[in-house]
């Protein structure tokens, strides 16, 4: 009996237990300039974390584009300036900056992007945000992103 409830407990536990960590997140954006998520926490079990955009509004990307950049919140007004010095060419993300952990591209109404990074470039105990670098933007559309516990 004791070698059936092994079986039973590595067949049908162990891919619930590998679920437990959700290392996605499913984020919408709109054409009122807003994310419907203010906070996000990255579990610590999570090796690569993915970010899914989505843009429920109408307006094109050149009117009210969206995207997702992290960095630290410390840095963020600095990226987002940068960010808009780099011009919609760049999708409002300066090429090369270090300081994005990730970026998706910029979206408009009714499109998608998903973006993942790895989670070895998150610190416990940093704060990161999220925002939207499309010009004026960064005031309503930010967030905090979290590492671990
Ligand atoms: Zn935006």
């Amino acid at each position: 009996m004791k070698h059936i409830a092994h079986i039973f407990a590595v067949v049908f536990l162990a891919p619930s237990l590998g679920l437990a960590a959700t290392c996605f997140v499913d984020i919408d954006s709109t054409d009122q300039m807003q994310f419907d998520k203010k906070a996000i926490l990255v579990p610590a079990s999570c090796k690569t974390f993915t970010v899914n955009l989505g843009h429920s509004g109408k307006l094109p990307r050149n009117v009210m584009g969206h995207n997702w950049v992290l960095s630290e919140t410390a840095v963020m007004k600095s990226v987002a300036a940068d960010g808009i010095s780099a011009g919609a060419a760049n999708s409002y993300v300066k090429p090369g900056d270090a300081r994005v952990i990730a970026a998706s591209k910029l979206i408009g109404g009714g499109e998608r992007d998903s973006v993942s990074f790895e989670t070895s470039r998150l610190k416990t105990g940093t704060e990161y945000s999220y925002f939207c670098t499309f010009p004026g933007h960064v005031l309503l559309m930010s967030g905090t992103l979290a590492f671990g516990k």
